[in-house]
């Protein structure tokens, strides 16, 4: 959670201004030993507060990685069109790409282009197995029945 880390950062930001008033404030003269002392504390909460800050950001920059990949993955998502059983991939140009695998896509929002099986409109994927026959399929006719001529 990012938020131990700002509250860390702040807690040793208020502690080295503490030790900044008090110093400042102070109503009889400190010792120049017993200044020395509250510097070093000042700058050891200013070097926690920084590793904290330091932590943050790496988290932060983290999280704007995460943000670029989920903007892609929705930009793509609303490229792909389902036209049964497969899905198309709309490009920029408005061309359509694929087919790719209805069953990879919505499982694993993996990408994976069908290959054309032996029979016109029968698509296999590789990746999950899955087999698809579209609207140009036609199952084969079984060969017409011709009696043998016996002569
Ligand atoms: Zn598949």
């Amino acid at each position: 959670m990012p938020i131990a880390e700002i509250t860390a950062a702040l807690a040793g930001v208020k502690h080295a201004s503490d030790i900044a008033k008090l110093i400042k404030n102070s109503e009889v003269s400190l010792e120049a030993a017993e200044v020395k002392l509250k510097l070093a504390d000042l700058i050891d909460s200013l070097a926690d507060a920084k590793v904290e800050i330091a932590k943050f950001k790496e988290i932060i920059s983290e999280r704007d990685e995460e943000i670029q990949r989920l903007k892609k993955q929705l930009e793509k998502d609303g490229n792909m069109v389902y036209e049964e059983p497969y899905y198309f991939l709309v490009q920029e140009n408005g061309d359509k790409d694929g087919p790719y695998c209805q069953r990879c896509y919505d499982n694993d929002k993996k990408l994976i282009r069908l290959q054309s099986a032996e029979e016109k409109g029968e698509w296999r994927c590789n990746e999950c197995q899955n087999s698809y026959k579209d609207s140009s399929y036609k199952k084969k006719e079984p060969a017409p029945y011709r009696p043998r001529t016996p002569w």
